[in-house]
């Protein structure tokens, strides 16, 4: 006996459709078990024009990558409902969700790969250029702005760690902290010897045109020619379900989890940028792959247990 057939129960139910969870799918569909994937279709990226850095895939398309992840779900018991999970319930060996359409399903194990969301800064252009000019992750679009006038946003250990790794790919680089710095003395002075620019001025502004940045507009109207920003915005869950379900999250937003990706209760387990600052595709499906291995073995042994015990 692979999956549950004795009643409408799946193995696993999968909490969200990005890389991470349709990663999931794939190999939980593949190990024979049956699987129900809910998702918005919100993945975190979806402004973005292009993904990067994603083996084999490289410059696709956010939308046209998990499309791809979906159709390749057809072979396999894997049934996909385009709806929020609004709830989940632990009923002690099974777990019940329930969609925004009021349909309610039962699973074994429940996964959650809901993702992240992101705060940027309330100044005009940051949110227009999200994604593009504005990006998070110099793996991601670095490539596209290598060699150019860039900036980071960021004050303090932040906004130096970022400047540090941005320097790999522009030495024009001007840390832009919108207020003061918050920079030791030795920071700074390991930033002059890179040669980077402190501007502690307020921001008023991102100056663009065709949707790419040209400048950054401080409070006295001076413009910094730049054309890209690195930042790291605040973020936070997507969906307040491992909250809901008791799981424990870390000080920093995210849901704790093992080596297992088994979150702290029994059989909720969490994957991709839901439990990681690691925040890139290529990490969020391998954690999913993971998570699926583990569950994998979780319901065989499962099944095994109550064979053994119906034959005894
Ligand atoms: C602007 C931007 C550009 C980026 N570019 C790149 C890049 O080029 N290369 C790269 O490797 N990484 C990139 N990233 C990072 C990448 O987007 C994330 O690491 C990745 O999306 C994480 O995948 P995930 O599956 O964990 O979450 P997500 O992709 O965010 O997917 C979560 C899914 O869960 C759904 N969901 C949430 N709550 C519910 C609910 N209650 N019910 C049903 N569904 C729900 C959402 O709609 C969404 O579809 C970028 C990030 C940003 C912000």
């Amino acid at each position: 006996m692979n999956s549950d057939s004795r009643t409408n129960v799946f193995d696993a139910m999968i909490v969200g459709g990005g890389s991470a969870g349709l990663s999931a799918a794939l190999v939980l569909g593949r190990s024979c078990k049956r699987v129900l994937v809910c998702d918005t279709r919100k993945p975190r990226n979806q402004v973005a024009h292009a993904s990067h850095s994603f083996f084999s895939r490289d410059g696709t398309s956010p939308e046209a990558l998990l499309q791809i992840g979906r159709e390749q779900l057809q072979p396999y018991d894997v049934e996909i409902q385009m709806d929020e999970v609004v709830d989940a319930e632990n009923l002690g060996d099974r777990f019940q969700i329930t969609l925004s359409n009021g349909r309610q399903f039962v699973g074994r194990k429940l996964l959650l790969a809901t993702g992240m969301k992101d705060t940027l800064p309330s100044i005009e252009g940051f949110a227009e250029l999200w994604g593009n000019s504005v990006f998070h992750c110099p793996y991601c679009h670095g490539w596209e702005v290598r060699d150019q006038p860039l900036a980071i946003y960021g004050k303090g250990e932040v906004g130096f760690e970022l400047t540090f790794m941005l320097t790999g790919w522009s030495r024009d680089l001007v840390l832009c902290s919108d207020g003061a710095a918050q920079l030791s003395d030795e920071q700074r002075q390991q930033l002059l010897n890179w040669g980077v620019q402190i501007r502690e001025e307020k921001i008023a502004r991102l100056e663009h045109q065709d949707g790419k940045l040209t400048g950054i507009v401080f409070a006295n109207n001076e413009m910094l020619p730049r054309h890209g920003i690195l930042l790291r915005p605040r973020s936070h869950q997507h969906s307040n379900l491992a909250a809901k379900l008791g799981c424990n999250i870390s000080s920093d937003g995210f849901v704790e989890v093992n080596e297992s990706k088994q979150t702290s209760i029994a059989g909720v387990y969490a994957v991709g940028d839901t439990s990681s600052p690691f925040s890139q595709i290529a990490w969020a499906a391998a954690s999913g792959s993971l998570a699926a291995n583990f569950i994998n073995r979780s319901l065989i042994e499962e099944n095994l247990f109550s064979l053994t015990q119906q034959t005894i």
